[in-house]
């Protein structure tokens, strides 16, 4: 079978992407017809290793990437003018004066790497350096998945760089070539990560709730998609909860006319599993939830191979 990479995003957190990225591997890991693969590419709040751990933690590897420009500052060249305060040298406010030495502070989780202070220093007392903006970690998971996932760095200001990073480090594995589906879990919003998660995928899973939150960002996370030309189905998650707001989602959703892969039922399975950082298709495999993404899996393989 033709490899296949799908993304799961959503315009949100909270409405079970990652939940769901487990429930999908730990299911494509039981088909004999699929070799999966599973990159996180939620950089910023990478969770799925904490559901699908290292199965041997000696054998994680890791990947130091240096992908963030910050300002360094070179005393023996200051000669303590203040001009780079006075006149306001860094429009981020990463620059402050130290009274006690005479000297500017650079607070490093402000500063933008821009090198407006490198240039306007008449001593060249400022220089602009990579610094270590994340890692990208691969393991073989404990239920016999590879996984790889980004991890950005406090401060970093290169998420999606390193979204695009942790897809490329995957590429060159041997489990990608070895992979006929890769799923991978995507940030969540509109921004620059999910735009870098997206490109250059076959299929995108859209996930949302029937709340008027989830409406707003399902609209938003479409027209996202929708700039990329790719092929995307949505997953109504807690498809029957009760809320005044429920008829009008589900007739902007009928409306849409996109292809809806299934209805996830509100089950208390799924935080009961979340609890135990399992996956609810490894924890209750029998409840309403697992069952509906058993349905969910088959019907993504139709839309991916038939
Ligand atoms: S860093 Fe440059 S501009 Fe700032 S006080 Fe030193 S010499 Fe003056
Ligand atoms: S590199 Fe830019 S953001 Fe960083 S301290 Fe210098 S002027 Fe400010």
């Amino acid at each position: 079978m033709e490899r296949k990479v799908i993304g799961v995003i959503s315009g949100k957190g909270g409405v079970g992407k990652t939940s769901l990225t487990a429930s999908l591997a730990n299911i494509a890991k039981d088909d004999a017809e699929i070799e999966v693969l599973v990159i996180d590419c939620d950089v910023d709040a990478p969770n799925l290793a904490i559901i699908l751990p290292a199965e041997d933690t000696s054998k994680i590897d890791t990947k130091d990437v240096y992908a963030t420009l910050k300002a360094s500052f070179l005393p023996d060249k200051c000669v303590n003018c203040k001009q780079c305060i006075e006149d306001h040298f860094c429009e981020f406010n990463a620059l402050k004066w130290d009274d006690q030495n005479s000297v500017p502070i650079i607070n490093y989780l402000a500063c933008e790497g821009c090198g407006a202070c490198k240039v306007l220093c008449p001593e060249h007392a400022f220089e602009i350096n990579p610094v270590k903006s994340g890692e990208i970690i691969s393991f073989q998971s404990e239920i016999g998945v590879p996984l790889v996932y980004g991890k950005t760095r406090l401060g970093s200001t290169t998420s999606g760089k390193l979204v695009s990073d942790s897809k490329e480090h995957a590429q060159k594995l041997r489990e990608f070539e070895d992979s006929n589906l890769v799923i991978i879990d995507g940030p969540p919003g509109i921004g620059c990560p999910v735009i870098a998660t997206i490109s250059g995928l076959d299929y995108i899973i859209t996930i949302t709730e029937p709340t008027p939150s989830g409406l707003h960002d399902v609209i938003r996370a479409i027209e996202v998609v929708n700039q990329f030309n790719i092929p995307f189905g949505i997953i109504i998650n807690k498809h029957d909860l009760e809320s005044p707001f429920k008829e009008e989602f589900h007739d902007y959703i009928a409306k849409t006319g996109y292809n809806v892969l299934g209805r996830i039922p509100f089950d208390l399975s799924i935080p009961e599993a979340m609890s135990f950082a399992k996956a609810v298709i490894e924890y209750k495999p029998d409840s309403k939830a697992s069952q509906a993404i058993l349905e969910i899996y088959e019907n993504i393989k139709k839309v991916l191979w038939n």
